[in-house]
């Protein structure tokens, strides 16, 4: 097998989450295993919710292999069959291509590799798991909470490095070593309800919604540099021989070509506010007394729930309340640790001579239940050297799809890892 038909296999299974399905991902791999006289068994944490383990190899060390088998909803307007797992020119077609069948496929791949070497001189483990697009409930939220021991490891690799760019003409690989962290929240406005030809005498809570809304999106949020981002940002500067204090930063921002690059930046740079729900008002003529709206936060470490309270009441008209409904403390992993320096010795063997950075994620993946659990995660985007940066933007969009080198990159540097940790 190799590592595109995997891949092509996977993506023709349709995972689109919800509901997932990923039984039928995770007997898919069970067999590929069953075949190479690897042990591997399959956990459900609901009907339908399959996660698949394997292990090879016993010892002291212990390695992780982490990746999910769940696509986000493909929509509409796709060039080709979202679902079609088509292999023409060099590509492998169809959804989860990068997102995350593609690391699926070459941790199994991996795997076979190294089943047929001299025994190990550890544990390697891989695990496809479930649920990951829709918080990771079913997934591994589950196993570490259910079957922790089946998945304790010193350290993880899993998906959510940032792909690979290209800055002042030298390529720059990421490691992802920490992710923000969430505080979605609730506000509500309160008025009084009247007749909506004589507004003067109610207190309309969409107006009062409206003003709140205007001032979140006006909230300039203090700049705060953390370590990590502080190490990224001075390297980033120097490539592109920018003179700047990375307090500055956002002097230069708006000069950057990469502009995705540069929205990026300015999110790790700051706690970031975006209100992108609200609904009130139920009919023309009726000035509302009610108005709900969903405000999306994501926090930088030193910044948690009672300091995300503390703003919002500052900045929001009295009368507004607050509620935060989901609340995540950002996770990291040490970047002075031998594990990341493994991995960045291995992407330097495996991606030829890059410059490799630590890299803060302003999203969330399951590396943070691994964290939490107190094994050390580190996201990985190993990609060939003339990886195509459009493909980027199809993740969780249309038209996702992988050249094959960049997928036997991803196998090279597994299989390279693992023989680095554990011979
Ligand atoms: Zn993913």
């Amino acid at each position: 097998m190799t590592p595109e038909t995997v891949l092509a296999d996977l993506i023709k299974i349709n995972t689109t989450n919800p509901p997932g399905n990923e039984i039928e991902a995770a007997l898919y791999l069970k067999n590929l295993f069953d075949v190479a006289g690897i042990p591997g068994e399959i956990i459900e944490s609901e009907p339908g919710r399959g996660n698949f383990i394997a292990r090879l190899g016993e010892g002291e060390r212990k390695l992780l292999f982490l990746s999910h088998t769940d696509v986000v909803p493909a929509g509409e307007g796709w060039d080709f069959d979202p679902f079609s797992g088509e292999i023409k020119n060099g590509t492998v077609y169809g959804r989860g291509a990068i997102d995350c069948k593609s690391l699926a496929a070459a941790g199994a791949c991996a795997m076979l590799i190294l089943a047929k070497e001299y025994p190990l001189g550890g544990a390697l483990i891989f695990a496809a798991t479930a649920d990951e697009e829709k918080g990771g409930k079913y997934g591994v939220r589950y196993l570490v909470d259910r079957h922790r021991e089946k998945i304790q490891a010193d350290f993880a690799v899993n998906e959510g490095a940032e792909e690979p760019v290209v800055l002042g003409g030298q390529p720059v690989h990421f490691i992802q070593t920490g992710e923000k962290g969430t505080a979605w929240s609730k506000l509500e406005a309160r008025g009084v309800s009247c007749h909506g030809s004589l507004p003067g005498l109610g207190d309309n809570a969409v107006v009062r919604m409206a003003g709140a809304v205007k001032t979140l999106a006006e909230y300039k949020p203090e700049i705060r540099i953390i370590p990590e981002v502080a190490l990224m940002l001075q390297e980033i500067l120097r490539i592109k021989k920018l003179n700047v204090k990375p307090e500055e930063i956002d002097a230069v921002l708006g000069n950057f070509e990469d502009k995705t690059f540069a929205e990026y930046l300015r999110a790790l740079t700051r706690m970031t506010v975006s209100p992108n729900v609200i609904y009130g008002g139920e009919k023309v003529n009726v000035v509302p007394d009610y108005c709900q709206a969903e405000v999306d936060i994501r926090i930088l470490p030193g910044q948690d729930d009672n300091y995300v309270l503390g703003e919002l009441q500052k900045l929001l008209p009295d009368g507004t309340m607050v509620e935060i409904l989901n609340y995540h403390v950002p996770s990291f992993s040490p970047v002075n640790s031998p594990y990341y320096t493994l991995i960045e010795a291995t992407l330097k063997k495996v991606a030829g001579e890059v410059t490799c950075l630590p890299q803060i994620s302003t999203g969330a993946t399951d590396s943070r239940f691994l964290r939490e659990a107190g094994i050390s995660c580190y996201g990985i985007a190993p990609m060939a050297k003339d990886f195509d940066p459009q493909i980027k933007a199809t993740i969780h969009g249309k038209n996702e799809r992988i050249d094959v080198a960049s997928l036997q990159v991803k196998v090279e540097f597994l299989v390279a890892l693992a023989r680095a940790y554990l011979s």
